[in-house]
């Protein structure tokens, strides 16, 4: 049996039904073969025994009541995986599909993915399942309440700092740090994505999606190309989509695409970003409501489409960018885009592409960027909050725009070299792996078994 295999064997064992969490185990471990080969440190020290294991998971009831004066009941987690480099740091999802799978792998990742950075920050993640669509604000407010009465224990600025992710973005950020302040009655930064008149950083809110072109541009460049007059199938319509197209846009390309949970938009002449923002940000609506404005604009509704493939990767284009959701390209969607002439996909989401998929991308010759690296952006500038938090300091938008460039550069460069140093040269899922575990390993063998 392989290292993998027997890794995943054993976790079937010990951490039951987490499909997700296998997943992203087998992904990272996939790629470590080299380095755990010529370097017989990481075995003696147990090092995969101990990363796969998070260092603390913590879930609890959140109790809330609706408008209707009825009791609900959601289920909450954070899972403090590893802080071998820093206080864990990772974002909070609230949304139906969160159980334990969903939050270890998204924890899981983020620790290679912090790592990778360059920057002193751990790996964790958290949410609930509660769904935050078609409740109102004053139920959202007391659910974010409820959910605080318990995490506030747990979080703190040097030991474990949240940030948004689905479903929590700055009205969930400041339900929970208000009810935070008011439990504890300390002003301190303890989430990031907040407010700009409270804490906020400039250019947070831009930082995934902007981060992720900026790696795709990176990457680009790398092959004497630009993205200049490319055209792009993008996923998603939320915050990191929203930005990612923004950036496209900025850099003379088109995207051509969105989605969200109830269809795809294409709409080869450019999608109007600006009613994109309305909708998604000032109304909450679905994207059905686009071809209201634009009849000539393709609309697909999820539920016509068979279930081992996506509307939105189905178009022809020079790149795609995934920014909606995990596992959302499949292997079939994958072929499409290479048998239709894509040349680039970059992932702003977490682990969009299933494994399959990601085989695909990397066994061709088109420039891929995995989400642990390419999305990376958006945790990098959490930290340059908390480091204006810290020094009681405010960045204008440029200070932290130029530096958000500049460590997605890092990101490519480390990744890209390390892919050479293993004989891999182009590999860019290899090279973050590798790149991502040596940094977290050493620092842990450093720290002795703890
Ligand atoms: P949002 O909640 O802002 O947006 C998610 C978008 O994806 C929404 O438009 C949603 O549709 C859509 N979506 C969700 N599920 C599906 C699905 N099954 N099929 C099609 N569309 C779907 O989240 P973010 O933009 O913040 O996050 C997107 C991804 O990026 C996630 O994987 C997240 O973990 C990752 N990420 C986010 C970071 C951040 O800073 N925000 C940082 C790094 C990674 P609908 O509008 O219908 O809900």
């Amino acid at each position: 049996m392989t290292y993998t295999n027997q890794t995943i064997s054993d976790l079937k064992q010990t951490s039951p039904a987490q499909a997700e969490f296998y997943q992203a185990v087998e992904e990272v471990l996939n790629s470590l073969d080299p380095i755990l080969e010529s370097n017989s440190k990481y075995r003696q020290q147990a090092i995969i025994q101990r990363i796969v294991e998070p260092e603390r998971q913590i879930m609890f009831r959140v109790p809330w009541i609706d408008d209707n004066g009825d009791i609900q009941v959601n289920k909450g987690y954070r899972v403090e995986f590893n802080s071998a480099l820093g206080p864990y740091k990772g974002g909070l999802r609230f949304h139906p599909s969160v159980n334990a799978s969903i939050i270890k792998f998204l924890g899981f990742e983020q620790i290679f993915k912090n790592s990778l950075t360059g920057l002193s920050i751990g790996g964790g993640k958290g949410g609930a399942n509660f769904n935050p669509r078609g409740r109102s604000n004053n139920e959202i407010m007391r659910f974010c309440q409820s959910f605080m009465s318990e995490l506030y224990r747990h979080i703190g600025p040097t030991t474990d700092v949240p940030a948004g992710d689905i479903g929590v973005g700055a009205a969930e950020i400041g339900y929970m740090f208000g009810q935070y302040k008011r439990l504890t009655g300390r002003y301190e930064g303890i989430l990031t994505g907040k407010g700009l008149l409270w804490g906020g950083s400039l250019a947070r809110k831009e930082a995934t999606g902007y981060g992720t072109v900026y790696f795709a541009d990176n990457m680009l460049k790398a092959r004497e190309d630009s993205l200049e007059g490319k055209t792009c199938l993008v996923s998603g319509a939320g915050n990191v989509a929203i930005y990612a197209m923004e950036k496209l846009y900025q850099l003379g390309a088109t995207p051509i695409s969105c989605s969200d949970s109830s269809g795809t938009i294409y709409h080869p002449n450019g999608i109007d970003l600006e009613l994109v923002k309305q909708l998604k940000e000032q109304q909450q609506a679905s994207l059905i409501a686009y071809i209201e404005k634009y009849p000539n604009a393709k609309y697909t509704p999820t539920s016509d489409y068979p279930s081992d493939g996506h509307a939105v990767w189905r178009y022809c284009a020079d790149a795609a960018f995934p920014c909606a959701t995990q596992n959302e390209l499949t292997k079939s969607d994958a072929e499409e885009l290479l048998a239709n002439g894509c040349h680039l996909v970059c992932e702003g989401a977490n682990m969009p592409s299933t494994q399959e998929a990601a085989d695909l991308f990397v066994a061709s010759d088109i420039a891929y960027g995995p989400g642990k690296a390419a999305n990376a952006g958006g945790v990098a500038t959490s930290q340059l909050e908390m480091a204006q938090n810290a020094s009681m300091q405010k960045w204008t938008f440029e200070q932290v725009d130029q530096q958000l460039q500049h460590i997605m550069e890092n990101i490519f460069v480390t990744a890209n070299e390390t892919a050479k140093e293993f004989g891999q040269a182009g590999n860019l899922v290899l090279g973050a792996n590798i790149a991502g575990f040596r940094r977290v390993a050493d620092a842990m063998i450093e720290q002795g078994v703890v």
